[in-house]
């Protein structure tokens, strides 16, 4: 089915989301639709969906306009969406999650458990997706969750199917075999539109890209564009995607973590007899699918969380105990995962978000009394160094773009004496030109001689800055590598293989594709 969108523009309030976006997916394409966070992918989808009713403009499907007046309308017409955050029913199986508004239903209205079973099957092996109709969803890996969205969205018989971020829940290994299911998709005549801001998945399957910055459509790519080609469409200006940094001069043990366990509110252990040491002088990162106890660990070592057992030691001083302000007095920075609840308050002003724990001390206030001149004039001079763009540092920091607030946070952490800094995702939900500069900042505080200790789940950014990787999985460090291993070998250990076999499987791999190629070679 030939799919045509004809100058969507889409309001709220005075944001334009889609300013007048054009796009014509033709049949059988898998078509990427590429842009920064905020780029408005998600909101155009949504009206492609029947989600939100456009403020102008026309959907056609093979030429004819259709009007949705929601998302019971688009699936009839043959659109399937597969959401960022899936909405499966956890204790459901995976057969009673495909038959959910679908119901191939019985003479009695009841749902055909039998029917839906056998659909699921039939779906399910013609496309190899491996997925039992009994299992029940909360037992099944992510990945295997998304690719039940899939069969739902399938098995309503969709030609154009929408994937908005599905990588981002995704290990590598998953994300390749999400990605030879859309190729199988596609070989089948069903259309895609493949939502990301990862150049690299864009670059391997896509068969045209749209770029969209601000709500416009700003290029079409070929998929053979360089990655730093696309980076600069997305970003309106050229950015390097190669962090630049010489090889690490570790010093002393700053962040010394052992045998540390915590359990979350289940009581079942969140994160599980960690040992993790990071020296002055070298950015150590902590790699993972989210929600693998990286959040549990960062907390606890701030002291927002208290640990079952174990020992964190910030310069040789114990730490499990103290209160999180002795732990800052320490020297410990922290950049929060999570900028909107525990890194910025929305209501404050940029100034007063620069100085949040410090409000109350020399040089910000003098006998108790905050001193606002000197507040500002740090802000405006921190602003200046960090790239901050804003208007006025007395505006309230929430009219500033996401990245931008990330920069103000980041800015304050590093604007004190740090031994210690745990940064937190800090390039989450951020723009590529600003993901840049604090990649370059985070490289700076390790040269000064702070110990840098990075949580984050994109396997690109664990590669540009880490010095040592320490790959966690169910709460374990399941192994510890230097910071040039093999994407390959990093992607198993997130899937919790141990480092060995991690090493085994990846070189029999490699061994298999050189054979293929000599292969290839001889034929010729
Ligand atoms: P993307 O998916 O490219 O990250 P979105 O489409 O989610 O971007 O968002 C585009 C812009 O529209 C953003 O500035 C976002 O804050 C805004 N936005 C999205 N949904 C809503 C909504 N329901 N109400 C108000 N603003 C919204
Ligand atoms: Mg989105």
């Amino acid at each position: 089915m030939k799919l045509e969108l004809r100058g969507i523009t889409k309001r709220f309030g005075p944001l334009v989301a889609n300013d007048s976006i054009d796009l014509v997916v033709e049949p059988g394409e898998i078509h990427a639709l590429l842009g920064e966070n905020g780029a408005g992918k998600s909101t155009l989808m949504n009206v492609l969906y029947g989600l939100y009713e456009p403020d102008e403009g026309q959907i056609l499907l093979d030429g004819e306009p259709v009007t949705f007046n929601g998302p019971g309308d688009a699936v009839a017409a043959g659109i399937g969406m597969v959401h960022q955050h899936f909405m499966l029913v956890p204790v459901f199986t995976v057969a009673e999650s495909v038959a959910l508004g679908y119901e191939p239903a019985g003479p009695l209205g009841v749902i055909d458990r039998r029917a839906a079973r056998k659909r699921v099957k039939e779906i399910s092996d013609r496309f190899g997706f491996n997925l039992d109709p009994d299992a029940v969803i909360e037992d099944l890996p992510v990945g295997a969750q998304q690719r039940v969205e899939i069969i739902k969205a399938l098995s309503r018989e969709a030609k154009v199917l929408i994937l908005d971020e599905p990588t981002a829940v995704l290990t590598p290994q998953e994300t390749d075999e999400l990605i030879a299911i859309m190729r199988q998709l596609k070989a089948e005549g069903t259309s895609i539109v493949f939502i990301t801001h990862k150049l690299r998945e864009v670059r391997a399957i896509a068969d045209s890209i749209t770029v969209i910055r601000r709500g416009k459509v700003v290029g079409e790519a070929s998929p053979t564009s360089s990655e730093t080609e696309l980076a600069s469409l997305m970003v309106g200006r050229s950015v390097s995607m190669a962090v630049d940094k010489a090889p690490a001069e570790p010093g002393e043990e700053e962040l010394v973590i052992s045998d540390l366990t915590v359990l979350d509110a289940k009581g079942s252990a969140a994160v599980d007899r960690v040992d993790l040491t990071v020296r002055r002088g070298e950015i150590v990162v902590i790699a993972g699918v989210q929600g693998n106890g990286q959040t549990e660990l960062t907390e606890t070592i701030l002291g927002l969380t208290d640990p079952l057992s174990g020992s964190i030691r910030i310069a040789g001083r114990e730490m499990v105990g103290q209160p999180v302000k002795e732990r800052l007095r320490a020297g410990l920075g922290f950049v929060p995962e999570d900028r909107s609840t525990s890194g910025v308050i929305s209501s404050f002003s940029v100034a007063e978000n620069f100085v949040l724990d410090l409000y109350d001390t020399r040089p910000f206030a003098r006998f108790g009394t905050v001193l606002p001149s000197v507040v500002d004039a740090n802000a405006r001079r921190r602003s200046q160094e960090f790239d901050v763009r804003l208007t006025d540092v007395q505006d309230p920091i929430s009219t500033l773009s996401g990245g931008n607030q990330q920069k103000v946070v980041v800015a304050r952490e590093m604007s004190r004496p740090l031994r210690v800094l745990v940064a937190s995702q800090p390039t989450r939900g951020v723009d590529v030109g600003s993901i840049e500069f604090i990649h370059e900042r985070l490289v700076v505080e390790r040269d000064n001689g702070t110990a840098v200790l990075l949580v984050s789940s994109e396997l690109d950014e664990v590669m540009a800055l880490a010095d040592r990787i320490a790959v966690m999985y169910r709460g374990r460090v399941v192994g510890i590598v230097p910071g040039d291993t093999e994407r390959d070998v990093l992607g198993l250990m997130m899937a919790g293989v141990p480092l060995e076999e991690a090493r085994a499987q990846s070189a029999e791999h490699r061994t298999a594709l050189a054979a293929a190629d000599v292969m290839s070679e001889e034929k010729l």
